[in-house]
């Protein structure tokens, strides 16, 4: 199995068993440096800006002891929406890999996904490179059997 697969798998399972699904992985020279998931009972209740990468971002930070995470690759089950990029941009992070794209999301449910990310040619020009699409069946899988989606499209 490819890195890429590995980290996502892990991304997946902290979607999977967090209160949203949406998940997120932290990897510094092959080492993973946090974890999380958007609302998975470690972030702060009430919080809108706790998204599974914002978590990840602010526990691998915790972690180094330091807000540069420059070096680091952020895995994020779905493509991050503008704020997430917005914080792994200020964290230095010039690297993400996501499995479903915004918009892969919003023909499940509307309310989440499609504008809500940021657009790529400006992601590029900030220096980020992005890789989208690993195991995307996978994450859609997990995504359509989580009990928040089910209620949200029910
Ligand atoms: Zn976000």
């Amino acid at each position: 199995m490819s890195n890429n697969a590995t980290y996502m798998k892990l991304a997946i399972e902290e979607a999977r068993n967090a209160s949203w699904p949406f998940g997120a992985v932290i990897v510094k020279r092959g080492e993973v440096i946090a974890t999380a998931g958007s609302g998975d009972g470690q972030d702060e209740s009430h919080d809108p800006t706790a998204h599974a990468e914002t978590n990840a971002i602010r526990r691998a930070a915790s972690k180094l002891g330091s807000g540069d995470l420059s070096g680091t690759i952020l895995y994020a089950s779905c493509e991050p929406c503008a704020l997430c990029f917005g914080a792994a941009w200020y964290g230095g992070i010039k690297k993400i890999v996501y499995g479903t794209a915004l918009a892969d999301i919003q023909s499940i449910n509307k309310a989440w996904g499609g504008d809500l990310g940021f657009p790529h040619e400006h992601i590029q020009e900030a220096g980020i490179t992005f890789e989208g699409g690993v195991l995307k069946e996978e994450v859609l899988e997990m995504y359509k059997s989580h009990p928040r989606v089910k209620a949200s499209i029910s």
